[in-house]
């Protein structure tokens, strides 16, 4: 190869840029602006949730939440109501707890410098470069779970991706293939290319190599290893645990309670809680001093935390009849409400479910408290 054709090859961010421009995604909603606030709302609902599935959470969000101002003065009750669905609602308590302090410390200023930006509750290394990508044009590297991947792939590395030692090897990599400068706007470009390509064409199952612009140089292609890389995360045996979900309906409302802040569901709305250990009729009797008729049976549910796995035995149960002082008693941390509204406060994905389930259950039986109005 002479130096001339050498010379003329295209580096690996220049051939993203090129791809990125015709084949990448260049009319989503938080594009096409330079607002940090935007950018990073875009960000954080993006870190575990889908594009499709984040663009109707994230107009709402910026209609009711417009800049930093407005989510600060917002309560986290009215931030998590609108994360609602999303799940992992630490995330929009983040968001809350960030703009707080920007609001408070920055005079509700979004940061320049990526060191500040990188310590604001929920913003790791890669969603900081990313924002100051976006938002400033600078030249840093990203490295989220889809870029992983890409690299991974087409570059061989082998390993589990979220091991330290791997992940320096990553992020060096990172960094070495960034374009040279960012000259018009290929940072942006290129940054957005990463996330595309492992969005769109280097998918986790059945990517598409064929539409991919890094098929001449890609090492998992070339060796047939597409399928083996990345390397999964090392399998650790997880426990499993269980509790009881009490579902108490009540003139076609159903009990929910807060959780406390800390802890699984901290801070979101739930079905009471009980220990499998318990007898249901009791514990609602001396609990919450209500006399209940279990209605029908619903199967158990399993959730999968990252360290242990929940096995929920819902309890439907229809109150006969309750204390008077449940209630007028004004209560903070419990509150009856129909399956509807239910379904738009902030609640656990597993609690979602059980009540859509009770609402419509597959069988195309009645909701199951109609069978029981006479
Ligand atoms: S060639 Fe296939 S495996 Fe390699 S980077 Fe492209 S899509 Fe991914």
């Amino acid at each position: 190869m002479d130096f001339h054709h050498f010379h003329c090859m295209p580096t690996f961010a220049a051939k993203l840029i090129r791809w990125q421009k015709l084949h990448g995604r260049n009319h989503l909603p938080w594009q096409n602006t330079r607002d940090p606030y935007a950018i990073w709302v875009s960000e954080i609902m993006l870190q575990q949730t889908q594009v499709i599935t984040v663009v109707p959470y994230y107009l709402r969000f910026l209609q009711c939440f417009p800049d930093i101002k407005s989510l600060a003065t917002a309560s986290v009750d009215e931030v998590l109501a609108l994360w609602s669905g999303l799940g992992y609602y630490s995330r929009g308590r983040n968001l809350h707890r960030a703009a707080c302090f920007i609001a408070e410390a920055h005079n509700g200023i979004f940061p320049r410098d990526i060191e500040v930006i990188q310590e604001l509750p929920g913003i790791g290394r890669s969603t900081a470069a990313a924002i100051a990508a976006f938002a400033y044009g600078e030249r840093r590297a990203i490295l989220d779970g889809n870029v992983k991947r890409v690299f991974a792939r087409c570059f061989g590395i082998d390993g589990y991706p979220g091991k330290k030692r791997n992940e320096t090897l990553l992020w060096q990599k990172a960094e070495e293939l960034l374009p040279e400068e960012n000259k018009r706007g290929e940072m942006e470009r290129y940054t957005q290319a990463l996330m595309d390509l492992g969005a769109t064409v280097c998918t986790r199952g059945k990517p598409r190599c064929v539409a991919c612009p890094l098929q001449q140089d890609c090492i998992a292609l070339r060796d047939n290893r597409v399928d083996k890389l990345p390397a999964p995360r090392p399998i650790r045996p997880r426990p499993q645990k269980e509790t009881v979900l009490l579902m108490l309906m009540k003139q076609g409302e159903v009990l929910l309670e807060k959780r406390p802040a800390s802890g699984i569901w901290g801070g979101l709305w739930c079905l009471p809680e009980m220990p499998v250990s318990k007898n249901v009729i009791a514990y609602c009797t001396l609990h919450f001093g209500m006399k209940v008729m279990p209605l029908a049976h619903m199967p158990p549910l399993d959730h999968a935390f990252t360290h242990f796995r929940l096995r929920i035995h819902p309890r439907p149960l229809q109150v006969l009849s309750y204390p008077s002082a449940t209630e007028t008693q004004a209560q903070d941390d419990a509150m009856w409400i129909t399956l509807d509204n239910a379904l738009k406060v902030a609640i656990p994905a597993p609690v979602r479910k059980l009540l859509m389930q009770h609402g419509c259950p597959q069988s195309g039986q009645l909701p199951l408290e109609n069978q029981l109005r006479f």
